[in-house]
């Protein structure tokens, strides 16, 4: 979905649109799914020389695996953003590039058209956590048998023996 910048009445205005789960390029090997629709809202401003600042927030409820038991679970997500959208240029300098990347504030547009959808999947993926939960108390796997420890109770021997203590504990008894 884009934002046609022609379309713009006023140098002030305020956006908000919703993206169907379909509607956003959800690459292959990717680690959340988008099950319910995502709302992006926005204030944007027209600033000098074809630049915009957009500032607002991407919402909605997506789906990740819990990094414990590996099951997906519905995660909800709110990303606020304030970025800047420069026209793209062609033929930048090396140096000049180089920059222009590392800065994660600044985006760019082309042919009059901000891509909102690129705008939300990378708001998805700055709002994932380093290690999403099912929930605090989330069991994790059988560390022998693999099964998920939420939903079943294995028969596997549960004590977990330090192997730096184990390993002590058999010196020991080959001293005896
Ligand atoms: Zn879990
Ligand atoms: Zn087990």
């Amino acid at each position: 979905m884009h934002l046609s910048l022609r379309s713009l009445q006023n140098a002030h205005e305020h956006v908000e649109k919703q993206f169907a789960p379909s509607l956003l390029p959800v690459a292959e090997g990717e680690s959340f799914r988008i099950v319910s629709p995502i709302t992006l809202s926005f204030d944007i401003d027209r600033q000098e020389t074809g630049r915009y600042r957009l500032a607002g927030r991407v919402k909605g409820e997506i789906e990740v695996p819990c990094s414990r038991c590996l099951e997906p679970y519905a995660l909800a997500v709110a990303s606020d953003f304030d970025l800047r959208y420069v026209p793209h240029v062609e033929n930048l300098g090396e140096g000049e590039q180089e920059v222009e990347e590392d800065d994660l504030t600044t985006a760019f547009y082309a042919n009059d058209q901000i891509e909102l959808d690129h705008l939300v999947m990378e708001q998805l993926h700055l709002a994932l956590p380093m290690k999403p939960l099912c929930s605090a108390a989330c069991q994790g796997l059988c560390p022998q048998c693999g099964a998920n420890r939420n939903s079943t109770v294995c028969a596997c021997d549960q004590k977990w023996e330090d192997p730096r203590l184990a390993a002590l504990k058999a010196l020991k008894t080959s001293k005896k």
